[in-house]
């Protein structure tokens, strides 16, 4: 793969290292071959699909950037590991490699694997929430909201403002607020509050990190008021490495280092080892406290399997304890993030909207700034999203209202302020060509953009229904 010049990682404000060119720190020793296909084909698939790029078949997508779950590629010794499943279905093998792997790197007392992070949700939730709750957390995440109010919990929103606002060059825009959660905590009471959600890095602000002081300052508050932190830390080293680049303090730290700091500040956490840990699938919970860990024991039997394998094989186990060792190395960080720096950098060049700082897991087009002709009723993401395959067979998402779904109580649509297309990264698999190609479609796009029109929805699932919605062109 070609190096190129001059990345960095930080934005240009907060920090200015320049370095020499560098490369991905492994080769490639197997390809996947992709069908090549024509903008007629590509505009059949996408209205068959209802404009929804979830329901076009991947055999029809060009670079998937759909998301960067579950679509890494695993290290040929991630490979060897399968080969390592012990398929016994209690007291397997691979589940003690995942926990030591789980109390090295994280530090958390007690495991309970699940088939992916949002069993752990569930788990969680079912096990701290009763009805009535408060459940702050640093903006929502689809699944991990859903699981809440599921088990009687209501959702606050406690980040930043400045998350909220594509063009803030805040360094770490995931931060808590801790004067929101204090007003939380005064009109509800700490005994409604059975643990404040904290996402590692943001991914619905664009993958934007979380810094060590502001959870200092959160662990300080929580602890004082007794309410317990547990992490969605499904990109805790992405967020490690943006503290090692950008924090005053942890700059010769490693992000080995920074990871086992950040867990060390909070009581628990949800897992989808489908991120950072380099696996197709698995995930898992794990906390300090027996008590909670032996409630969701109770329930992992239930909806999972049995709490040494959690709905995964052995294998699966094993490649996942693989992973999380390999995703804490410094080099393998420098060239994730570096990756999906350089792509934000040229969209940068050639003038697209995209929020900023660039985030950790992809880049995030600013959808109500590139169509502003739309209103957000006409789902202007979701239609960028459509175009964006039609002109290259790109395959992106929409993050805007299609998304945020609606209210349970009054049935309206929530609506974001931030209506977003998000171009997400899997790790280890495109190369810095494929980077070029992307870059060049969304600036043709951009071009044509006034010819753009919206969508009207019409096919709306109950729950999740971004995932199957379908559309028609205005
Ligand atoms: C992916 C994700 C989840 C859910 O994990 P799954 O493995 O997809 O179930 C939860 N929180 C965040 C921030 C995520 O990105």
């Amino acid at each position: 793969m070609p190096a190129t010049t001059e990345r960095n990682f930080a934005d240009k404000k907060t920090m200015s290292i320049k370095k020499r060119s560098w490369a991905e720190p492994f080769k490639i020793k197997m390809v996947e071959l992709l069908k090549m296909t024509t903008p007629a084909q590509r505009r059949k698939a996408i209205r068959e699909a209802g404009y929804n790029t979830f329901l076009l078949k991947s055999e029809d997508v060009y670079i998937d950037l759909l998301t960067d779950s579950g679509t890494s590629a695993m290290s040929d010794r991630q490979w060897a590991g399968l080969m390592m499943g012990d398929e016994a279905y209690a007291g397997s093998k691979n589940f003690y490699t995942l926990e030591k792997a789980v109390q090295k790197y994280y530090g958390y007392k007690y495991l309970i694997p699940t088939h992916q992070g949002r069993g752990a949700e569930n788990l969680l939730s079912q096990s701290l929430i009763k009805k009535g709750d408060i459940v702050p957390g640093n903006m929502y995440f689809t699944t991990t909201r859903l699981h809440q109010e599921l088990a009687g919990g209501t959702f606050v929103d406690v980040i930043i403002d400045e998350a909220h606002d594509s063009q803030s060059l805040h360094p770490f825009k995931g931060n808590i607020d801790i004067n929101k959660l204090d007003a939380v905590v005064k009109k509800h009471g700490a005994v409604k509050i059975p643990y404040i959600c904290v996402a590692v890095t943001v991914n619905m602000a664009g993958g934007q990190p979380v810094s060590m002081e502001n959870l200092k300052l959160l662990r300080e508050y929580t602890s004082k008021h007794g309410i317990k932190i547990m992490l969605d830390m499904t990109r805790i080293a992405e967020n490690a490495f943006f503290i090692q680049q950008r924090e005053a303090g942890y700059s010769h730290k490693s992000v080995a280092e920074i990871v086992r700091e950040i867990c060390d500040l909070t009581d628990g956490a949800t897992f989808s080892g489908k991120k950072d840990a380099l696996v197709n699938i698995g995930g898992f919970l794990a906390v300090n406290d027996f008590e909670t860990f032996e409630e969701a024991s109770n329930l992992v039997v239930v909806y999972e399997g049995l709490h040494t394998y959690g709905g995964l094989a052995g294998r699966d186990m094993e490649a996942m304890a693989i992973g999380i060792a390999e995703s804490v190395h410094d080099e393998h960080m420098k060239a994730r993030i570096g990756q999906v720096q350089y792509l934000g950098e040229k969209l940068q060049e050639a003038g697209i909207p995209i929020v900023l700082p660039i985030g950790g897991h992809g880049i995030f087009i600013d959808a109500k700034r590139f169509l502003p002709h739309l209103t957000q009723d006409q789902f202007p993401a979701q239609a960028l999203a459509a175009e964006l395959y039609i002109d290259s067979g790109v395959r992106t998402m929409e993050r805007g209202i299609v998304s945020a779904g609606r209210n349970a109580q009054t049935g309206d649509h929530y609506y974001p302020k931030l209506e977003l297309v998000r171009l997400t990264m899997p790790r280890r698999v495109y190369t810095q060509a494929h980077m070029d190609v992307i870059a060049e479609s969304v600036a043709n796009v951009y071009k044509n953009r006034k010819k753009i029109t919206g969508l009207k929805m019409v096919y709306e699932p109950r729950y999740l229904r971004f995932f199957q919605a379908q559309f028609e062109k205005l």
